[in-house]
């Protein structure tokens, strides 16, 4: 079943793992947390941050292929692999020589 919302509940694990996502990479601390994680799992650029930290910017790249419901729903489907996955996805990371 598809499920068409998504609500981001500020986990803040997408942010610690950006490491090898080229337009964040000025951004990886050198182990793949972003420098602009602030305290509570904000963003302190939240208003600035690039495309690909938006939702819906990043929705008009596939709106020819998928419905708002499947992209929602892949949305929610990959942060729940990231909740379930932290520690092996983490460790996959090679660190910035
Ligand atoms: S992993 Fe998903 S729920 Fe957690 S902060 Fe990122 S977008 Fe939000
Ligand atoms: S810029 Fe902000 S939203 Fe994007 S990865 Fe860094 S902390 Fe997260």
């Amino acid at each position: 079943m598809i499920q068409d919302d998504f609500v981001c509940d500020k986990c803040g694990l997408c942010c610690r793992l950006i490491g090898g996502i080229a337009p964040l990479a000025a951004f990886d601390r050198g182990d793949g947390v972003c420098s602009h994680l602030a305290d509570g799992n904000l963003c302190d650029i939240y208003d600035t941050r690039p495309e690909v930290c938006r939702v819906e910017q990043m929705f008009r790249h596939v709106s020819a292929r998928m419905s708002r419901a499947e992209y929602n729903d892949l949305m929610s489907r990959s942060c729940r692999f990231i909740k379930e996955h932290f520690t092996e996805l983490k460790g996959q990371l090679k660190p910035r020589l």
